[in-house]
């Protein structure tokens, strides 16, 4: 069975999760998109969007043949280099006591992604606090929360992620989910910059695996660094499709195929209208018949060449260097 490792978590705050939604966020685009796919009514944005949402995730896992458990992810708020917080930038902010409440409410579906902003001052008591209610992982989204992972204000952090072995994930490349706070901000999504995380000794894991621009620099940090996987989220929208074909068919012949993980980007849609002309008309059919998004974003990686056991190998290997058993991620 497999682990998705990249849900989103999102919601309102209206159930005392502590979920702030932005204003600058709610004026978005993508922001009434997201209303309009997941068919979220006023109603439940007053009521009870955040419940709501994370049932909707446990569900879909809950009634998958294939994935038995999703990583949702919180994410931090927005720090300056002096620590101090810039609240009037937050679009999203969804605090890591969320994900631990997440995690117990279905502990057999559903798992805690903490996001820690390394610049915070209390950032490894974080951590540490994050480490003890059993966090998966730690993501960032730096051009959204402002961190650029070559500062040095970040290597600390580094060591601590190392010592307790607990991978960072983290997004590269384009982003337009979120509005750039501040344009240079753009340029720490780059893949390049994860290199020092991995020299450090940290396990990282690129969300959305370089693409879809920095597919060479993606290839060059794999041969390096064992301690390197990547994330297949996300893929099959309009900025990333294209590329993702190029993701797999490289992955048919290069070390790129021992380190793919599955990953949705949930509540981003996977839409194989993008690449119908790769898939052929009968793959498409079927892909239209599968209503479990999780699952269909599997089926579509399956006709790129990319099946369930090749994820689950790599899984395993994740799994191993985390030093992680099967039955501590709950699993079998
Ligand atoms: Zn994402």
């Amino acid at each position: 069975m497999l682990i998705d490792f990249h849900v989103h978590l999102a919601g309102n705050g209206c159930c005392q999760s502590g979920i702030i939604l932005g204003k600058k966020f709610e004026r978005r685009p993508t922001f009434f998109l997201l209303k309009k796919m997941q068919k979220i009514t006023k109603e439940q944005l007053v009521t009870d969007i955040d419940l709501l949402w994370i049932r909707r995730i446990s569900n879909f896992i809950e009634n998958s043949q294939y994935i038995s458990k999703a990583v949702t992810l919180c994410l931090d708020s927005i720090y300056n280099e002096n620590g101090k917080e810039l609240e009037d930038y937050i679009q999203m902010y969804i605090p890591n006591s969320w994900g631990c409440e997440v995690k117990k409410k279905f502990p057999k579906t559903l798992d805690f992604g903490a996001s820690i902003h390394p610049y915070r001052k209390d950032s490894l008591q974080e951590l540490e606090y994050c480490y003890k209610e059993k966090a998966f992982l730690v993501k960032w989204l730096p051009s959204m929360m402002g961190i650029d992972p070559e500062n040095p204000l970040c290597f600390p952090f580094y060591e601590a992620l190392r010592a307790l072995n607990i991978p960072l994930l983290s997004h590269t490349d384009t982003e337009h989910t979120f509005a750039l706070p501040v344009k240079k901000w753009g340029e720490y999504n780059h893949i390049s910059k994860l290199k020092k995380p991995l020299e450090m000794g940290v396990t990282v894991i690129a969300a959305h695996a370089g693409t879809p621009t920095q597919l060479s620099e993606t290839e060059e940090l794999v041969n390096q660094y064992e301690n390197f996987f990547l994330d297949t989220s996300g893929l099959f929208n309009p900025t990333r499709a294209r590329s993702a074909l190029k993701l797999f068919a490289k992955s048919k012949n290069t070390v790129l195929r021992e380190r793919l993980l599955f990953a949705t980007d949930w509540p981003v849609p996977a839409i194989p209208h993008l690449i119908i002309d790769k898939l052929g008309f009968n793959a498409f059919k079927t892909l239209q018949q599968i209503t479990n998004p999780f699952e269909k974003d599997l089926k579509i990686k399956e006709y790129l060449g990319f099946n369930l056991a090749d994820f689950k190998k790599n899984q395993d290997s994740l799994l191993t260097l985390l030093g992680r058993s099967l039955t501590e991620v709950n699993l079998t």
